[in-house]
């Protein structure tokens, strides 16, 4: 059997048309098969790999870190040193009220202790999330989905969740003395990169101020440099009560966090003890790969880079085909007339006839347009090809 047909005979599928996409290495923003073809990454593991595939600083750190303990305890017993310096250096780089993290495997884990948290803090079991979020897929994150046809296969789903307008003033009345939390994207991704407009941030931070309700903000796909700053919320001037980090947090390996107030935290600490438990939340290797990742990509200044490349990708991005180009930093949404146009262009430049093709990708809620989140490192001339293959595909599939 091929290794394609033992992935489709062993491997549970998560949809009816997987890529099934070969790849035998990944280098920076490119992606190489095993039949010499070279691929120009414009998905970085849908947010991932913001500082490049195996970036020589985190192959060091995993295989030095591997060399010494893999799983010791279960998360919170032992003093883990790559633990406790990763969550050092994220707490320095962020404000003080955001100075204690809690590790996990996985974003949705971070959205699960973060629910958890808020429950636990204001004793409240309400709690608010937006039309067209996505936060995760276990029942609790699934129950935050803001997309009925995503999450109706699944009641009953967690009573007292409601769901608003993103960007809609008149709906943060629904924020109320008995909401525990509002959770939100600081920046909308599946929702096809949709940036909130900075007075209703504002004005969202008011309301949960009014009410008690804490500021719950996911920046699990825009954190870590991807909208043009470190942290998404900078630029909207407030500060959330928890912040959900995950994807790019690991820088290739496996981790989630949500991250809050030490005071805040102890909460999880009582009446009862162990609030949340993990076994192998922020696992030594994956902690060390993405202290290393951070440094990185903050020595290199990777994040200073992002607003010339989005520039560049809008610049080059001109096709009768565009109906709009929406993006924050390297997050980018190029829309087009239908999903049948982007399926058709997606599978244009995975199969293009030369020896260089494109990864790119859709969105969960914005299925008519392309999704292009490229490592940070990707270079210029990289933005440059990458951006003559798409517009070659959108030719070839929707026509000059
Ligand atoms: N939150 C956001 C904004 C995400 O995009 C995702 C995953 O795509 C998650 C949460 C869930 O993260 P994970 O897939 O690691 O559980």
């Amino acid at each position: 059997m091929t290794e394609r047909q033992l992935f489709q005979q062993h491997l549970a599928p998560t949809s009816t048309e997987p890529m099934a996409f070969p790849v035998s290495r990944a280098k920076g923003a490119l992606l190489y098969n095993d039949t010499g073809k070279t691929f120009i990454d414009l998905i970085g593991g849908i947010s991932v790999c913001n500082v490049g595939h195996c970036h020589p600083a985190v192959v060091a750190a995993i295989q030095a870190q591997a060399a010494e303990y893999l799983h010791v305890m279960v998360y919170g017993e032992a003093v883990q040193s790559p633990q406790v310096q990763y969550a050092a250096l994220l707490a320095g780089h962020l404000p003080p009220s955001l100075d204690c993290v809690y590790f996990t495997n996985s974003g949705a884990e971070a959205v699960e202790g973060a629910m958890k948290l808020a429950k636990r803090l204001t004793g409240r079991a309400e709690i608010v999330a937006c039309h067209n979020s996505y936060h995760g897929s276990t029942q609790g994150a699934l129950s935050l989905l803001g997309d009925e046809y995503w999450r109706s296969a699944y009641r009953p789903l967690l009573p007292g969740i409601r769901h608003i307008r993103y960007n809609n003033r008149e709906d943060l009345q629904q924020i109320t003395v008995h909401t525990a939390c509002i959770i939100l994207e600081t920046v909308q991704a599946e929702a096809g990169v949709v940036a909130p407009d900075p007075g209703w941030m504002l004005a969202l931070r008011q309301r949960c101020d009014e009410t008690g309700a804490l500021l719950v903000l996911d920046e699990i796909q825009a954190g870590f440099g991807r909208t043009g700053t470190l942290w998404a919320f900078t630029q909207y001037n407030i500060i959330p009560d928890i912040l959900l980090l995950g994807k790019a947090l690991g820088g290739g390996m496996p981790l989630g966090a949500f991250i809050s107030s030490h005071d805040k935290m102890q909460a999880l600490a009582d009446k009862p003890v162990l609030g949340h438990i993990t076994t192998f939340g922020g696992h030594p290797v994956s902690c060390a790969a993405g202290k290393a990742a951070l440094e990185a990509l903050l020595a290199e200044q990777m994040v200073e880079s992002v607003a010339a490349k989005e520039q560049l990708f809008r610049s080059l991005l001109q096709h009768k085909a565009i109906k709009a180009v929406r993006s924050c930093g390297l997050m980018l949404a190029v829309a087009l007339e239908s999903y049948e146009q982007v399926k058709a262009v997606i599978g244009y430049c995975l199969n293009t006839p030369g020896e260089l093709g494109v990864f790119t990708d859709w969105f969960l809620f914005a299925p008519d347009c392309i999704r292009l989140v490229p490592p940070l490192v990707i270079s210029e001339a990289e933005i440059k090809q990458a951006c003559v293959i798409l517009l070659k595909a959108l030719d070839q599939c929707v026509g000059e």
